[in-house]
């Protein structure tokens, strides 16, 4: 059953030593005022280096421990978040990933090794994020065989299980009202501007109580394979953001 009134998850991406430390305390202030519980995906080894935008912060993994604590999710933000694959991904959103494509076997050792430096700074992961949406079926036999079990993805709205995983779908990024279903919301606080920052705000402080977390969907809503209806919901969703995205290429070129 899809979820009425709509439910909400904010999800920030690209948590490693080294984000934007101006930048990711800008959103700490509206956690902590209404107690959200956020999934934090966390980049176990970054490489990338467009996300080296401050000294590593030595206090990094005590404040994502802190954070657990207080009820947000870990998750597990691939690898290195290097995207060099060309592989077709499941969600077929960017032409390159860090793991579709990848031989399954290396696939399951980033995922084994990710697991290991995470759990090895006192942090509990519990849900794939994919750098990109760019995973294949090895990944997620791979996240089986590891013991994770969820994964944040997809554009039904209800959690599904798919490829013997439970999918909590991820379908906007910024924040916008809906009557029903459950929504997550992917923040980029490297990049958000600051008139984002300020429209989450404001939209957190209207839908406060519609707030959720990882560990209240499972408990609510119990995911099962998606039926027909939500299964033609789910591709018109996603033709919608790669026609929107193709729209936004084509006017970045033409300028
Ligand atoms: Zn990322």
């Amino acid at each position: 059953m899809i979820p009425s009134p709509a439910q909400y998850l904010l999800r920030f991406d690209d948590l490693c030593p080294t984000v934007s430390h101006p930048r990711w305390q800008r959103f700490l202030p509206l956690i902590e005022e209404f107690g959200l519980r956020p999934i934090l995906a966390v980049v176990p080894d970054n490489q990338d280096r467009e996300l080296i935008l401050s000294p590593p912060d030595p206090q990094f993994w005590a404040r994502m421990r802190a954070m657990e604590a207080a009820g947000a999710t870990i998750g597990l933000h691939g690898y290195r978040h290097l995207c060099l694959s060309l592989g077709r991904s499941l969600l077929p959103l960017h032409r390159h990933s860090e793991f579709a494509g990848v031989p399954e076997e290396t696939q399951g050792e980033w995922i084994r090794e990710g697991l290991g430096i995470l759990r090895g700074q006192g942090l509990n992961p519990r849900i794939f994020v994919a750098p990109r949406h760019g995973f294949d079926q090895a990944t997620l036999r791979a996240l089986g065989q590891e013991g994770i079990p969820l994964l944040s993805d997809g554009f039904a709205r209800l959690p599904f299980i798919r490829g013997g995983l439970i999918w909590i779908p991820q379908q906007l990024w910024g924040p916008v009202a809906k009557n029903k279903g459950l929504w997550t919301i992917c923040i980029h606080s490297n990049s958000a501007t600051d008139a984002q920052v300020a429209q989450l705000y404001t939209f957190v402080r209207e839908h406060a109580a519609e707030f959720t977390s990882v560990g209240r969907v499972l408990a609510e809503l119990t995911p099962a394979r998606l039926g027909l209806t939500e299964r033609l919901y789910e591709s018109w969703a996603l033709w919608r953001v790669r026609a929107y995205r193709a729209r936004k290429r084509r006017k970045l070129r033409s300028r």
